[in-house]
């Protein structure tokens, strides 16, 4: 027999597999109950502090109704008072989405968190995201939606990083929202490259046809949650599929918006 095929129980593939389990497992515990705030590293229970709750969540925006960018001051005296404001570019081309709530910008300090979710598992911060896109959502005049799903992960990625970021906001987002979740609902049929190294348009090619409804969505209000929106092209593509299926109305529910492409 040879020495490298003797192994003892504990080294066996299984109880290698299990105890990688069980130590990713501690990580995300330990990374679930943060005991220091994650952009000021002050002590909190919270996986943000108080001041930096209070200084860095919901910043004062107007932003399109449609696709959540910005907008200047300037641009909306032209519109009508009460009226649901829309940027130059759904007027002129609209999304299939109807809607778009974000909570802020895409840029320091809160982009950290963004990171830290989706790169370092740290759920604490999908719960902090969905406890201030409800606050928006009951500040808004949208009609609750009928179903919330996640923008899924193409399942070589979902394996790769064990974990959807996108689900770990809107799992508790629908709990808090009293919406159903689901996250099979829709899948991503296509492995698309990493959606930062494109341009637009390839973005655009890059995610037409990337998903599949398998459920019943016919006449429903969908609410399609995700970390962050940077050109819109994907959630775009998404609800695209979605109304395709039959859905009535797309909201998208995203934590970060990046203010330009
Ligand atoms: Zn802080
Ligand atoms: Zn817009």
């Amino acid at each position: 027999m040879k020495a490298d095929s003797i192994r003892l129980p504990s080294q066996t593939p299984t109880a290698a597999r299990l105890r990688g389990f069980a130590s990713a497992a501690l990580r995300l515990a330990a990374r679930a109950l943060p005991s220091q705030c994650a952009l000021c590293g002050n002590l909190s229970q919270r996986v943000l502090c108080d001041g930096c709750d209070a200084q860095y969540w919901n910043e004062p925006r107007l932003r399109c109704a449609t696709c959540a960018l910005p907008m200047a001051a300037s641009a909306i005296r032209r519109e009508r008072e009460n009226a649901r404001l829309h940027c130059g570019a759904c007027l002129e081309s609209p999304p299939a989405f109807n809607d778009t709530l974000a909570l802020a910008d895409y840029r320091a300090p809160l982009d950290t968190l963004a990171v830290e979710l989706k790169f370092r598992a740290l759920l604490a911060a999908g719960e902090a995201f969905a406890r201030n896109l409800r606050a928006v959502f009951e500040d808004s005049d949208l009609p609750r939606p009928d179903l919330i799903v996640p923008v899924p992960l193409s399942h070589t990625r979902l394996v790769a990083r064990g974990y959807n970021q996108a689900w770990a906001i809107a799992r508790p987002l629908a709990r808090m929202m009293s919406v159903r979740a689901d996250a099979s609902i829709v899948t991503r049929v296509r492995h698309t490259s990493a959606q930062s190294r494109l341009d637009q348009e390839t973005r655009r090619r890059n995610v037409a046809s990337a998903f599949a409804v398998s459920g019943d969505v016919r006449g429903k209000h969908v609410g399609v949650v995700d970390d962050v929106m940077t050109s819109g092209a994907t959630l775009d593509a998404l609800a695209r599929t979605l109304k395709l299926a039959g859905a009535r109305r797309v909201s998208n529910f995203v934590a970060l918006r990046t203010p330009k492409d």
